[in-house]
């Protein structure tokens, strides 16, 4: 079973059910989809073959929003106030974060990502150089963004600057196709409008993504329209930084206005929604208004410590429920448009590709067991993918055709997780001695 995890040839899904026909899925030596269909198996001459016999296949899912290496302080604070749980627990042990943390971190939520189906993610951390080191090692696909916060001070703006540039020309300089490089004004409240437009600026010179927190809050809109007389999102746009490369996470606290701004402008929102319950945030994202005024509307989990998990599975079902409870409406973001969010948004998102299974796109697979309980009966795909479904009923992932899991195993599980357990727990105690 080893050689398919190493082999980098051709692969052929055998007898996969999409839909609920039963297809070949044939893949070439790029890792591109080069056909789907019946009997394809017939004339496919492939180096892997993958029995894919009771496995729905769906597309990788894509999370747009996560600080992935936050996997170390999983279940370390809960149940606290916002301001209270990141001034007592996450901050004074973010303080004490290695760049070897970072790596570990990473590498366990690269783990949990690719067992709940995630090919993809949006990342916001420190330490990026790791976490592409662990992005390059576990295979997937990464936006890696340096977590931007000048908090106004010129010359913290400057190393910020200094920092950004340094991970950007780190990532182009290695060279994979499946990490990119993004900028990552972490928010309005931490960055100053001079940082905003440098960085707005710097992304559009790259050709690169920008990753934000948006009205994650009220405060976050009440202090900005006290200070700057206008509401958050016309601030990120008064400093270039709304833009089709824009993924802006959390978006609770927009109003119909900035919906229809983001819209105009191109910008993907990501939906938070565990996240958000978990703070209280006490407003769901307008996910109705985004839609309507044509904002891409994706999905992401943000960090293990306000989640306290990775698999967007469930996130698709918190997405749904939030939004159906939230708005008092039941038809609300149906089963088939959460699985878009998680997928073909996610992708147009980060710009890997359609997040469809069709021919030309990248082999990002997922096989699900079609014979699980959540699976049975099989009504409707979408339906139990949401609504009954967890990451456990994932059984295989492909990436750009390479095999990231098979049977649930994933190479190298044991040391990633006995490494991150490690990490966690020193981590801990350099901060209590502190
Ligand atoms: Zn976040």
């Amino acid at each position: 079973m080893n050689d398919i995890f190493t082999a980098r040839g051709s692969v052929l899904i055998a007898g996969a059910t999409i839909n609920g026909s039963t297809v070949d899925i044939a893949i070439d030596e790029t890792g591109t989809i080069a056909g789907i269909g019946e009997g394809i198996r017939r004339e496919y001459d492939a180096d892997v073959v993958i029995d894919g016999s009771d496995r729905l296949a769906v597309p990788g899912l894509v999370n747009t929003h996560t600080h992935a290496a936050m996997t170390l302080l999983r279940g370390y604070g809960d149940d606290m106030p916002l301001q209270e749980w990141l001034s007592q627990k996450i901050w004074p042990l973010e303080a004490h974060l290695s760049g070897d943390d970072v790596y570990w971190g990473t590498k366990l939520a690269c783990l949990e990502m690719i067992k709940s189906g995630t090919v993809a993610f949006n990342d916001m951390y420190f330490f990026m150089d790791r976490a592409a080191q662990a992005v390059d090692d576990m295979g997937l696909r990464a936006t890696l963004a340096y977590g931007f916060i000048d908090l106004g001070n010129a010359e913290k703006r400057e190393a910020e600057i200094r920092a950004t540039e340094a991970l950007v020309s780190h990532v182009k300089s290695l060279g994979n196709p499946r990490i990119k490089a993004a900028v990552g004004p972490h928010s309005i409240y931490t960055v100053s409008p001079e940082g905003l437009r440098w960085c707005a600026n710097f992304a559009e010179e790259q050709g690169i993504g920008i990753h934000v927190h948006l009205s994650e809050t009220e405060k976050e809109v009440v202090d900005c329209v006290a200070q700057f007389g206008k509401r958050p999102a016309a601030l990120l746009d008064d400093c270039g930084c709304l833009t089709p490369r824009t993924v802006a996470a959390h978006c609770c606290w927009l109003d119909e206005a900035e919906c229809r701004l983001l819209g105009e402008r191109g910008v993907s929102a990501s939906h938070n929604p565990a996240s958000n319950m978990k703070l209280a945030v006490n407003r769901a994202m307008p996910y109705h208004w985004l839609k309507q005024h044509g904002a891409n509307v994706c999905l992401g989990t943000d960090g293990c410590a306000s989640n306290n998990s990775l698999d967007l599975m469930e996130e698709m079902k918190f997405a749904a429920l939030l939004q159906k409870f939230a708005w008092n409406s039941p038809t609300l973001l149906p089963a088939g448009e959460a699985v878009a969010m998680a997928t073909r948004a996610g992708a147009r998102a980060l710009g890997t590709g359609p997040g469809t299974l069709t021919t030309g796109a990248p082999a990002d697979i997922v096989l699900l067991d079609a014979r699980a309980t959540c699976n049975t009966p099989l009504h409707h795909t979408d339906s139990n993918i949401v609504y009954a479904c967890n990451g456990g009923a994932v059984m295989t992932v492909l990436c750009q055709g390479r095999v990231l899991m098979h049977e649930r195993t994933v190479p190298g599980e044991e040391e990633i997780v006995r490494e991150a357990a490690a990490a966690a727990r020193a981590l801990v105690g350099r901060a209590r001695e502190a």
